[in-house]
């Protein structure tokens, strides 16, 4: 036996004078067809698809003289556009090797590990031929788990009652806000705001009552932030925003009228009409500020001015 290579530089073996191997033409049909995945070999320019394996064609049935691999293959009515083709070959025509890829087919919607590649054919043509072992037990658990670490991921950072950020989020991402507003010498400001009495609630008419008021005062925040503005349920009853790039007066404006929204704010729980208040505190970041922590300490400071004023205001941090 010699080995050499063709004018594709794709490795080809001659067999020359030797004997044939005792497999033999129907035995090699008999491995291919009892291969645990599918082979098939199609034609590189016209798509025609030369060969399939029984593992394929027990999946696809069997396919007609000319007919095309996208046909046969997938549920497409032209060549696919992730067909790899392109890539079995380098710009002087000469094959790359073996591209290795993992897709969902798209009649049976089961995935496969594709291993492509370019050969020459039988007759001298160039064709494709691709190996595609059934891989969905094993995708579908790596998906599980992505998706479950996602959820995971998210729940970490998202406050499961609100959907707010959680206090873990606000700090996290709040610090990397500071860093870019003190890199570029821009202006953050801080609103914190604590329901007022939310204690006589709980009391009154159940902890049940109060979620479904914490749930409330989420929905609106939400509702009247900008998307870049972190707004996150910091504690039990306590809420902040963040506004980048914001002046001391649009952050009062948004107190304000955040303040004034709750105020009107009617939660339905059973029978009864709750009307939950807010005491908010606004601070600007100071240049001194080297944590979020401070700036936020300072909110908290002017939200208790609020409430020692009778609650249901809006204190700003005195500017000095
Ligand atoms: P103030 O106006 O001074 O803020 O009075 P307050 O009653 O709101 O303040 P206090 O700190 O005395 O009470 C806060 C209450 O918030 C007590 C706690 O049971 C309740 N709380 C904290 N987290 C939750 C929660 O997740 N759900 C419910 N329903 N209540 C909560
Ligand atoms: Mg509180
Ligand atoms: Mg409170």
């Amino acid at each position: 036996m010699t080995t050499g290579k063709n004018e594709h530089n794709i490795p080809v073996r001659s067999l020359g004078s030797e004997p044939e191997k005792p497999a033999g033409d129907a035995g090699l049909k008999t491995i291919l067809d009892n291969l645990d995945a599918m082979v098939y070999v199609a034609d590189f320019k016209t798509h025609e698809l030369l060969y399939m394996n029984a593992f394929g064609y027990n999946i696809l049935g069997d396919f007609q003289q000319g007919q095309k691999c996208w046909q046969v293959l997938q549920d497409a009515d032209s060549p696919c556009s992730f067909c790899t083709n392109h890539l079995l070959l380098d710009s002087s025509g000469n094959a790359t090797g073996v591209h290795v890829w993992e897709f969902q087919n798209t009649v049976n919607k089961r995935w496969y590990q594709c291993r492509d590649q370019a050969i020459t054919w039988t007759d001298g043509r160039l064709v494709r031929l691709e190996i595609a072992t059934d891989i969905t037990d094993r995708k579908n658990m790596e998906l599980a788990l992505q998706s479950a670490q996602q959820r995971a991921e998210a729940a970490s950072l998202q406050d499961e009652l609100t959907q707010l950020n959680n206090r873990r989020a606000f700090f996290q991402l709040g610090g990397q806000f500071l860093k870019q507003a003190k890199r570029r010498n821009t202006p953050i400001a801080a609103i914190m705001f604590d329901l007022d009495h939310f204690k006589l609630i709980n009391d009154t008419y159940g902890h049940e009552a109060g979620d479904a008021v914490l749930r409330e005062v989420g929905r609106l925040l939400l509702a009247e932030v900008r998307e870049s503005d972190i707004a996150a349920r910091i504690g039990g009853e306590e809420f902040a925003v963040l506004l980048p790039e914001s002046s001391q007066e649009h952050a009062m404006e948004l107190a304000e009228r955040l303040r004034n929204t709750l105020d009107g704010l009617k939660v339905r729980y059973k029978q009864t009409m709750l009307r939950p208040t807010a005491s908010f505190g606004v601070a600007m970041l100071s240049p001194d500020d080297d944590r979020l922590e401070s700036l936020l300490s300072r909110a908290d400071e002017a939200m208790y001015l609020s409430k020692a004023d009778g609650r249901n205001r809006v204190h700003l941090f005195p500017q000095f």
